[in-house]
């Protein structure tokens, strides 16, 4: 048999191997940390929950993002013990230190594919005593599409420990109105292409006003992501679209930084009620 061999081709699979290593030693080192970035209410003016999204701290390359490690962590297995780490840090935080918030965390296709997912879950919220209602899931429509029918089980088990299920970067994957029909989720994500060509494009404009009916028809509710213009932000709660998340109107920040940006949001608005009573 004849190989096309080119040197870069080893030198890719050292440098694989040695991501590999060094992401297996980062969970041992704990070099993750995890940024919360808020998700608004309708009239963006409070926070009702947070996402947790993983950054690696790596000693030699710097600030890792998720696009550059979670494939390879999923292929080699090593996602299982990450999402455990995020899963039960984000509960315990939220419980600790975010009074009243919900927290969603991501949770890859491939966990979807396994009954170990319900215990994982099942273990972070006694762990951390964390309310079940105030955690959700957020898996992208592809992960039900392996196999729909053990996806569906997963999904029931699940909603019986009390989470919420969303569907994460809803547009972009395969699913159809039977998907929304016939899986038990909570809400969806519109994912951030369709946003962006708002409010300038009338067909972007036309596609978001009416999956915010069709989420409203199946008693989902609908968060938008990648909120980055005034623009968007106001054509969306004209569509009385019920969430929003984004650059604008929130950055993911670290746990402390949130908290700080959470009481600046309280003293806000008790201000705006002091000045109502007064007058
Ligand atoms: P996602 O779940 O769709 O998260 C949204 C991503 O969009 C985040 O990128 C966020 O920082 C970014 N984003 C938020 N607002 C804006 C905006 O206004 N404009 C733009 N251009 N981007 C915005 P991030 O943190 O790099 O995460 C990328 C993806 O990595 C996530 O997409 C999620 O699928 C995955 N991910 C993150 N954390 C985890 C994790 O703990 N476990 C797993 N399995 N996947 C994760
Ligand atoms: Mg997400
Ligand atoms: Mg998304």
């Amino acid at each position: 048999r004849w190989m096309f061999y080119t040197p870069e081709m080893a030198e890719q699979m050292v440098q694989r191997r040695e991501m590999e290593n060094s992401l297996r030693d980062a969970l041992k080192k704990q070099q993750f940390r995890l940024v919360y970035q808020p998700r608004y209410g309708h009239n963006s003016s409070r926070i009702i929950a947070v996402e947790a999204l993983i950054r690696w701290d790596h000693p030699e390359l710097g600030l890792l993002m998720p696009d550059q490690f979670i494939s390879l962590a999923e292929e080699t297995g090593l996602i299982i013990p990450l999402s455990d780490w995020v899963l039960k840090t984000a509960c315990h935080d939220a419980q600790q230190s975010l009074h009243g918030l919900s927290v969603s965390v991501n949770i890859s296709a491939v966990e979807f594919q396994s009954w170990g997912l319900i215990d994982r879950v099942r273990d972070a919220l006694q762990v951390s005593q964390l309310d079940p209602a105030r955690l959700e899931i957020e898996i992208t429509e592809n992960a039900t599409l392996w196999n729909p029918e053990s996806s569906l089980e997963l999904m029931l088990a699940l909603k019986k420990l009390g989470v919420k299920l969303l569907m994460d970067d809803f547009g972009t994957g395969y699913s159809s109105l039977s998907y929304l029909r016939n899986f038990p989720f909570d809400g969806i994500k519109l994912d951030k292409s369709f946003i962006s060509d708002m409010p300038e494009s009338d067909s972007a404009n036309t596609i978001v006003k009416n999956i915010i009916g069709l989420g409203k028809a199946f008693s989902l509710s609908i968060t938008a992501e990648g909120v980055e213009t005034e623009g968007q932000l106001q054509k969306l709660m004209m569509m009385e679209c019920d969430e929003t998340q984004g650059y604008l109107i929130g950055k993911p920040l670290s746990l402390t930084a949130l908290q700080e940006q959470m009481a600046a949001l309280d003293s806000a608005a008790q201000e705006r009620t002091g000045q109502q009573s007064q007058g």
